[in-house]
């Protein structure tokens, strides 16, 4: 009884710990998102059939006053439940239009949509503005989406995912293979691209994964979706997603996600990218 009554203690003295360091995150988080403490980092990804830089994706950080950079994995669910992904996605995507609008034409900038954003009002507003204070060409923004954003309120999802197409802006399916039901999605929205989750290529190795990746292949081929490979690590991970048909890669192998001067290096000394600027 008494070792039982110990550990009810310990018990809740860990999970009002828990509920004290979730309350601080969300207090600071909240703080963050009103004081601008975020950065975008951005990961360039590679035409395999052009030999050249088609594009970066923005990767968002926290530059947290007292811990440092964190990673989005730490905080974007919590941005999420909060709502306070809304605020942060409407400057997520001000910043990096405009950041984009400055690079070679050729190059798009793909950004993270969470589906809280579109399930609140004001997203097709927001892409529209940041493209229009920016400058950017639509077609050179794309949006990126999860299955989960499919799987809310489908007939909304795909209606708003229409107009945001008809504003000339892309819409890629990313982390693709991880979902459940995972090619019904495909049949319900013309994506232009369809980008396979880290996992698929981290297993290259067994026989069923290059079965999968195949077949991803040759159906993005039958919906005119182009394919991107993520998480390419290894040069035997690039020939094997070249020799699958991917078009294109991203993956440290390439380069990690970089800050604006570290890409802005990496972007001019990557001289192919003039030939398709
Ligand atoms: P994601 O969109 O699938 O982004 C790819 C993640 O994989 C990034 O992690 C990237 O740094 C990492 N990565 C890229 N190449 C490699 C590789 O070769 N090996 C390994 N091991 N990892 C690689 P990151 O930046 O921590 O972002 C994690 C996730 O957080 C993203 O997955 C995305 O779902 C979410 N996220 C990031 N930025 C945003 C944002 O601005 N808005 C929203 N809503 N979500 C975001
Ligand atoms: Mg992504
Ligand atoms: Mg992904
Ligand atoms: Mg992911």
């Amino acid at each position: 009884k008494a070792a039982g009554r110990n550990t009810h203690c310990f018990y809740e003295a860990g999970m009002s710990a828990l509920l004290a360091s979730r309350n601080r995150l969300e207090l600071d988080l909240r703080q963050a998102v009103s004081a601008g403490e975020f950065q975008l980092q951005y990961q360039p990804a590679l035409d395999l059939g052009r030999r050249t830089v088609s594009g970066c994706e923005a990767l968002v950080r926290w530059v947290h006053p007292r811990r440092g950079l964190i990673g989005p994995g730490e905080f974007i669910p919590l941005a999420e439940e909060t709502g306070l992904i809304v605020p942060l996605g409407a400057w997520i995507l001000h910043e990096a239009c405009r950041e984009a609008a400055a690079w070679p034409d050729a190059l798009r900038v793909a950004v993270n949509v969470s589906a809280v954003q579109f399930e609140r009002p004001g997203l097709e507003h927001n892409v529209a503005a940041a493209l229009a204070v920016s400058g950017l060409a639509p077609n050179r923004l794309e949006l990126e989406i999860t299955e989960s954003v499919l799987m809310r309120d489908s007939e909304a999802v795909i209606a708003c995912l229409h107009r945001l197409r008809a504003l000339g802006v892309r819409i890629a399916l990313d982390d693709f293979g991880t979902g459940y039901s995972s090619l019904g999605y495909l049949r319900r929205f013309p994506f232009d691209r369809i980008k396979i989750d880290r996992s698929f290529i981290s297993e290259i190795d067994a026989r069923e994964t290059a079965a999968i990746v195949r077949a991803i292949v040759s159906l993005g081929g039958d919906l005119g979706a182009r394919i991107t490979a993520e998480g390419v690590e290894t040069p035997d991970q690039l020939n094997f997603v070249h020799r699958m048909g991917c078009q294109e890669m991203q993956g440290y192998l390439l380069s990690c996600p970089l800050p604006v001067p570290e890409l802005r290096c990496f972007l001019a000394r990557t001289p192919a990218l003039e030939r398709a600027a």
